[in-house]
């Protein structure tokens, strides 16, 4: 069996962030720097108009996109290729955020044409999953998961070019999270779907919680077996929030 895949906890931060912001790219990476960050890989997603300069000045903070487009170049007005990201600097994309899913109408079968892209790109894909409250007080949560997991995920993922991020919708910017016994459930339904479609990889691949983390729960949420680390909104705003997060590791 593959060792534990070392943590990974990654900011997005949605479309906050003006070029002031780069403060506080500046105070994670400082803090990473002082070791703040414990054994955790940290990623910051800002929004595409500062991955260049974020890029310039984020030490060894990894730089991700919140979303591409899955094709190479042409027609595709306001959008942004996985090449374009990549030749800013960036290693991850976000793809699949349920914001995505719910504001764009995306598909599972887009956002698997979305980490295809990222791939081609030679990017690291994080596709997110998760029910709604609707879909969970239904007891639809596995089935959904389950479907989405098969059908947003491509053919060929390994360690490194796949992250998965559990993300309830309902827990999305709320506050609210599900009890530690649930994202349990959850993530180990991932991890053996994971395993029985990519083998030895899928017992590696990181899969991360999101929704709602903050420095107060992290601990607990990120003790929950087959929680590799943080998919992080709010909280990772502030570089203290943030720092103290990864700091769990
Ligand atoms: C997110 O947007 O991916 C997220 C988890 O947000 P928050 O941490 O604010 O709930």
């Amino acid at each position: 069996m593959p060792s534990r895949p070392r943590p990974l906890v990654a900011g997005n931060w949605k479309m906050n962030g003006l070029l002031a912001s780069l403060a506080e790219l500046v105070a994670i990476r400082d803090g990473v720097a002082e070791g703040r960050a414990g054994e955790a890989e940290v990623v910051i997603c800002p929004p595409a108009t500062l991955i260049a300069l974020a890029n310039d000045v984020r030490g060894t903070v990894g730089i991700g996109g919140q979303d591409c487009h899955p094709a190479l170049a042409g027609a595709h007005t306001g959008d942004l290729s996985a090449e374009m990201l990549a030749d800013l600097g960036a290693t991850y994309v976000i793809v699949g955020h349920s914001e995505r899913r719910a504001d764009h109408s995306e598909s599972d079968t887009l956002v698997r044409a979305k980490a295809q892209a990222a791939w081609r790109a030679g990017l690291s894909a994080i596709v997110c999953l998760g029910e709604t409250r609707e879909q969970r007080d239904a007891g639809l949560t596995i089935e959904l998961v389950g479907r989405q997991l098969q059908d947003s995920v491509p053919d060929g993922a390994t360690t490194t070019n796949l992250v998965i991020a559990y993300e309830p919708v309902w827990a999305i910017g709320t506050g609210l999270t599900p009890t530690t016994r649930d994202v349990a459930e959850v993530h180990a339904f991932i991890r053996e779907k994971l395993v029985a479609r990519f083998g030895e990889a899928g017992a590696a691949i990181r899969v991360l919680y999101g929704g709602s983390v903050k420095p107060d729960n992290a601990a607990e949420l990120m003790a929950v077996p087959n929680v590799d680390g943080a998919l992080v909104g709010g909280a990772s705003l502030e570089a203290k929030d943030f720092l103290a997060i990864a700091g769990v590791y």
